[in-house]
């Protein structure tokens, strides 16, 4: 965007925009939390007296540098909250994924940042997004070390194409069974209509923190995509109620629970020969039928197993060795 209008966005969004928690940090230092920057884009704040039963909040937004509506709603949630420091009912990390990629306006500088959370990186490891998944990796595992067992982790995102279920979730399949129930009655309060349960990691930061940290996490997408300032926030207002609730400590019910949909199938580009039958333009949702064809990848032939399947996230344009698309099931 340009300076001129950058200029003109209210001072909370700017500053999270910029990485700049100056001002919040110091309302919550002064309320006595103990505050840490440890790297840019990311504070976390932790109450003075370490407690188990607290639990502890990792919010992550701007993975994707060009998806601004959440860091728009995280900037007034977190203002909001600093002005009254002391309704502050977890230990909270904040982290502002791809801050270089939003500076210039960009999904990313050179690859998805939200494929680096992995062992094995491959090709990918040499890009500026590895460099900013380790920095996230270790201030993740400082923020949770220690911490109790009741752990979350929201990545709120938005969607680049339609979708039949404009608000909808990643759940890691992993996660302890209580945890998990706790966290999707809490996403069907924050508006999203459908679940999706993942069973395999294709290296997000939410199934990261679900696997090694034991975290409640999820890839949240809470609507349509946006440019920073002239966000429809309406569209997040369910969310940004039920986020407000949830680190105020306040007991919360209510909402409609999500649709649940289990994940039928992975589709991995295998080889640059990938042909995908539909673009990338295709809904979310989008349902297809028995034996239709969904790729083709040199002799691997992908088609439909079951009577329906879903289409969520098509893209026959990222890398060899990486996901083009999820089919999912209906489980209810
Ligand atoms: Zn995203």
């Amino acid at each position: 965007m340009s300076a001129a209008s950058f200029n003109t966005l209210p001072e909370a969004v700017r500053a999270l925009a910029r990485a700049d928690f100056g001002e919040v940090a110091a309302r919550f230092e002064q309320a006595g939390f103990r505050v840490r920057l440890p790297a840019k884009g990311i504070l976390s704040v932790k109450s003075a007296v370490s407690d188990a039963a607290r639990a502890s909040v990792l919010l992550s937004v701007g993975v994707h540098g060009d998806e601004t509506g959440p860091i728009e709603m995280a900037a007034y949630a977190l203002d909001a909250l600093s002005r009254t420091p002391d309704a502050l009912a977890v230990d909270l990390m904040l982290c502002v994924g791809s801050v270089d990629a939003i500076a210039v306006g960009k999904r990313f500088i050179d690859a998805d940042l939200n494929r680096m959370f992995r062992l094995q990186r491959g090709d990918l490891a040499g890009t500026f997004e590895a460099g900013r998944a380790d920095t996230i990796i270790a201030a993740t595992r400082d923020f949770f070390e220690g911490t109790g067992p009741r752990r979350w982790h929201l990545d709120l995102h938005t969607a680049i194409r339609g979708s039949r279920y404009p608000k909808f979730a990643i759940v890691p399949q992993l996660i302890a069974e209580e945890a998990r129930t706790e966290l999707i009655a809490w996403l069907g309060l924050a508006g999203i209509e459908a679940v999706i349960m993942n069973p395999a990691s294709a290296g997000t930061y939410s199934y990261w923190s679900a696997e090694q940290h034991g975290g409640a996490a999820s890839t949240v997408e809470l609507g349509r995509i946006g440019t920073l300032g002239q966000n429809d926030l309406s569209q997040f207002s369910e969310a940004a109620d039920a986020l407000a609730g949830l680190l105020r400590g306040v007991p919360q019910s209510g909402g409609k629970a999500p649709l649940v949909f289990d994940t039928a199938q992975s589709i991995t580009k295998l080889s640059d020969g990938f042909r995908m039958s539909f673009g990338r333009e295709t809904e979310n949702f989008t349902p297809l039928k028995k034996g239709d064809v969904i790729a083709t990848d040199g002799a691997t032939v992908y088609t439909v197993q079951h009577d329906e399947e879903y289409v969520v996230f098509p893209n026959p344009d990222v890398r060899v060795g990486l996901r083009a698309g999820i089919m999912v099931v209906r489980v209810d």
